[in-house]
């Protein structure tokens, strides 16, 4: 016999299996608990003591079951193809469900496998050299390789998130985070993962082509024909799913250069804020010690400033700020942490909404407006350190318009340069952020200090371009057989919802 109850138990009764078993028979005064699964787990930090509200299934006389990972996996060998490109997350589940549809998936990827590509990681931070092909956005993996692995998404309705969660876990992930509300991988397992899914989209017959860059699609009579790839080889294919990411601009170049439907679109753009992760526990946490079984802190702050949405962005605890730049003569930040989330310093996009009238002033480059944009800010940003260091500035001083004239000690590893950052980012964005951080300042008590350092830009928040397509076939609207998918198309904003859209995009495909 088996029942589901939602229990509350403080963080140190629930810290192991045994734990949560134990004290779950206890909560509910039975001796003949066998057994206990965590359906759903959650932190409620806001009153004291902080507890941890879980659904569980309680056993009695039984073992829990296990979660069933059945994919039903063909070996598509001498099957017909489908072209996808990037290798991405989005990519790499279109991949999974074609092998599943019976389809050979043939992925091509500019960059390099998961291991070389670490070698040109490496590069960027020791010797602030950006290979344009290999970085922190390019490879296998895509930028889900060496991202935070934060899974939380707001795409529910677009499909099936447990499905891609235990894809996830058949491929190497911990089980948690089929219940967490806020699951978390972190940067240290993610390219095992990777690999994972890279042999098994090998072993049923599937293809990956590294260091195979996109480079023309061929079109006769509004139909996919081919792929160009690296400018001197041609592939026949009538589908194509394009999960080439939100950092593709040449491909963006590309297909507005061939008159292929493309728009400009709506993004964000900001900084990233750090402060040590001992200051963000005791704020959230309301102590001045984090005690051992909590996790390391994180936050979510929205406000409406100056007539703008200025919200945080894939806040890291224990987290590093990453070197994101895709291209030389750029800086642009992201951040990421390992599983344990055990680093010193607690980092956050922050970032205000760009509207269509703030890339009026790039309208000659029609759907490439908002793009010239986003590259112009990342470009000044490096215009005005003339390197990989970031421009950063102490949070007070941002907000009291002075340049820092010391900086705090920061995890972004090329370096960090006092600037004003009012000489980087558009005057309106700085604006906003200002207002918007006394607001936030107000809400978490201790947030607003000089032990807290602004690191410009946070840019790649999504994609500037959206490639539109039909909302059934999910074709582009002139040429069959091309699925604009994933995040650089403009329907993902993360992990799992640019795997969902991978996997839709890969169920309208058929061949003949
Ligand atoms: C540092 C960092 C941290 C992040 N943290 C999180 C997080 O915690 N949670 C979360 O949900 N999201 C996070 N993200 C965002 C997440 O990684 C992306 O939303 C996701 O990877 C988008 O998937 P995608 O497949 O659409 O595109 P991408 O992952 O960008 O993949 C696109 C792929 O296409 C390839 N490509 C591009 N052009 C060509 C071409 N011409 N020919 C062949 N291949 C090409 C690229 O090399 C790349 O591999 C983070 C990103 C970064 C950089």
């Amino acid at each position: 016999m088996k029942k589901t109850i939602e229990i509350t138990l403080l963080p140190e009764q629930c810290a192991t299996d045994e734990l949560t078993k134990f004290y779950t028979a206890k909560q509910i005064g039975s001796v003949d608990v066998s057994g206990v699964k965590v359906l759903r787990k959650s932190l409620d930090a806001r009153k004291k003591p902080i507890k941890y509200v879980l659904q569980v299934e309680v056993y009695f006389d039984e073992t829990p079951e296990k979660d069933s990972i059945n994919f039903n996996f063909k070996d598509v060998r001498n099957a017909p193809h489908a072209v996808i490109v990037g290798a991405g997350p989005a990519g790499l589940f279109a991949a999974l469900k074609l092998i599943e549809q019976g389809i050979k998936p043939i992925i091509i990827e500019r960059g390099k496998d998961v291991k070389e590509r670490r070698r040109d990681l490496a590069k960027i931070t020791r010797e602030n050299i950006v290979n344009p092909e290999s970085n922190y956005c390019f490879g296998e993996g895509g930028a889900g390789t060496y991202s935070d692995g934060k899974l939380y998404t707001r795409s529910t309705k677009r499909g099936d998130v447990n499905r891609i969660l235990k894809l996830l876990v058949m491929h190497g992930a911990d089980e948690k985070i089929l219940y967490e509300a806020h699951p978390h991988i972190g940067t240290n397992k993610l390219p095992g993962i990777i690999i994972n899914i890279r042999e098994t989209i090998l072993q049923f017959g599937g293809e990956i082509h590294f260091n195979s860059k996109l480079t023309d699609i061929i079109i006769q009579n509004n139909k996919v024909k081919s792929v160009e790839i690296n400018s001197n080889f041609q592939l026949a294919t009538s589908n194509i799913i394009l999960a080439t990411g939100h950092s593709a601009r040449d491909i963006f170049e590309l297909l507005h250069k061939k008159n292929i439907l493309i728009e400009a679109k709506p993004f964000a753009l900001g900084i990233r804020i750090e402060h040590p992760q001992k200051l963000i526990d005791s704020i959230q946490y309301k102590c001045e010690t984090r005690g051992d079984y909590l996790p390391p802190a994180s936050y979510a702050v929205v406000n409406q400033s100056l007539g703008r949405g200025v919200f945080s962005f894939c806040m890291c605890p224990g987290g590093i700020i990453a070197p994101a730049a895709t291209a030389l003569g750029e800086v642009v930040v992201n951040g990421w942490s390992p599983s344990k989330r055990n680093n010193e310093f607690a980092n956050s996009g922050i970032v205000v909404s760009i509207e269509e009238k703030d890339f009026k002033p790039y309208e000659k480059f029609g759907a490439l407006a908002a793009m010239k944009f986003q590259a112009s800010v990342e470009q000044k940003a490096f215009e005005v350190t003339q390197s990989l260091s970031a421009p950063s500035q102490r949070v007070m001083d941002f907000i009291n318009k002075k340049t820092s004239t010391t900086l705090p000690k920061c995890s972004y590893l090329p370096g960090i340069n006092s600037v004003s950052l009012d000489e980087v980012l558009p005057n309106f964005v700085a604006a906003s952020l200002r207002d918007a951080l006394k607001v936030f300042g107000n809400k978490m008590k201790g947030y607003l200090t000089n032990e807290a350092v602004m690191v410009a830009t946070e840019s790649r928040t999504s994609s500037p371009v959206r490639i539109p397509r039909n909302k059934e076939t999910l074709q582009h609207p002139q040429i069959i057989g091309l699925y604009p998918c994933g995040e650089g198309a403009g329907y993902a904003g993360g992990i799992v919802s640019a795997a969902i859209d991978g996997e839709n995009c890969a169920e309208r495909i058929t061949t003949d």
